[in-house]
């Protein structure tokens, strides 16, 4: 009951990443080290989760520069060094962003996180989550110079090469894949037209705990001020719905920072919810008291025994100490309604 656990990314150490208020922070480590850094990041990490009490863990992400990319790297056909600009997101956040190039075809040459996933495993004795990014979301933020198809297919051939690593990952021990779907608050008639049919696409057959995780995107300064001017919050009321006729097993949502009205998970019964009470945008570490009152709105709609306390989104462009202090604050405000609740 009230499992706790994280959206995916944790900050990295300076000597790995400068990723402290940014995103997409260049490798620190030089290459002949990279490797070397990358899993001492990763027992760190792992380390921090396992002290705050975080029960399902992930890698912090550790391995990878962004979200996306770090799935796009292990197939043939992308390119995120030499990048091409977009407009990304609807244009909610910025007109327009760099993004990986489709250069060629894209296939899956095996397991792309499979090496990450059998060392967290070995670090570890708690279940682990691995992320990648939902079909939706790899089509809004890559320019496709080679396919040169409709949103519609590109999204169904990169769902087939997902499900190959999500089964891939299950196979291999993973306990939870999730895939990272912001684009479902933002496109909603996409989502009813072919977003949910690529999502079912990509967890066809995978043997784990599935999971996808939609938010308002990372707690940088440009979408923390659109979320300021924003006033309309009623996508999850169209996007739960939908997705309860799935079979993806859980639904990470934003709930903390964002003007969400939690009533709206009575749309997404028989899912679990992992419910965002940790605000990702800022440094200022919510009490144990906070955390345990945004668990509480969220009893009369959801079951405790399908309530994941969790985190908004990634915390990778925090500071190193914020993140751990949250983390703590996640476990000790579960604690309390742990204790409420007789459990
Ligand atoms: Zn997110």
């Amino acid at each position: 009951m009230l499992t706790t656990t994280l959206a995916g990314s944790l900050p990295k150490p300076s000597w790995l990443a400068d990723s402290t208020h940014q995103l997409f922070a260049p490798w620190v480590a030089p290459a002949d080290r990279l490797r070397e850094a990358q899993d001492d990041a990763v027992r760190l990490s792992l380390f921090d989760q396992e002290e705050a009490g975080i029960d399902i863990v992930s890698d912090g992400e550790q391995r990878r520069r962004h979200y996306i990319w770090g799935f796009l790297d292990g197939l043939t056909g992308t390119d995120t060094i030499e990048l091409g600009q977009k407009r990304t997101r609807g244009g909610r956040y910025v007109a327009q962003q760099g993004v990986a190039r489709i250069v060629g075809e894209v296939t899956w040459p095996g397991s792309v996180m499979g090496p990450a996933l059998a060392f967290a495993k070995a670090h570890t004795r708690r279940p682990v989550k691995v992320c990648l990014p939902g079909p939706m979301t790899m089509v809004d933020t890559t320019l496709d110079e080679h396919y040169r198809c409709d949103e519609e297919t590109l999204a169904m051939h990169f769902a087939g090469l997902l499900n190959a690593e999500a089964r891939a990952l299950a196979a291999a021990g993973a306990d939870v894949v999730q895939f990272d779907e912001p684009c479902f608050n933002i496109y909603l008639d996409k989502v009813k037209a072919w977003g949910i049919r690529a999502l079912e696409a990509a967890i066809t057959g995978v043997n784990c705990t599935t999971t996808i995780h939609i938010c308002y995107s990372y707690g940088i300064p440009r979408v923390l001020a659109w979320k300021k001017q924003n006033t309309e919050w009623g996508q999850y009321g169209v996007t739960l719905p939908l997705l309860r006729e799935t079979r993806i097993n859980q639904i990470s949502v934003e709930c903390a920072a964002s003007g969400v009205d939690v009533a709206v998970l009575e749309g997404a019964q028989g899912k679990d919810i992992l419910l965002g009470v940790i605000d990702v945008g800022t440094e200022e570490v919510e009490t144990p008291a906070l955390v345990a009152s945004r668990i509480r709105k969220a009893l009369p709609y959801v079951d405790p025994g399908r309530l994941f306390p969790c985190t908004d989104c990634g915390l990778v462009p925090r500071t190193r100490g914020a993140a751990r202090a949250k983390l703590s604050a996640l476990v000790e405000g579960t604690r309390i309604i742990r204790r409420e609740l007789g459990r």
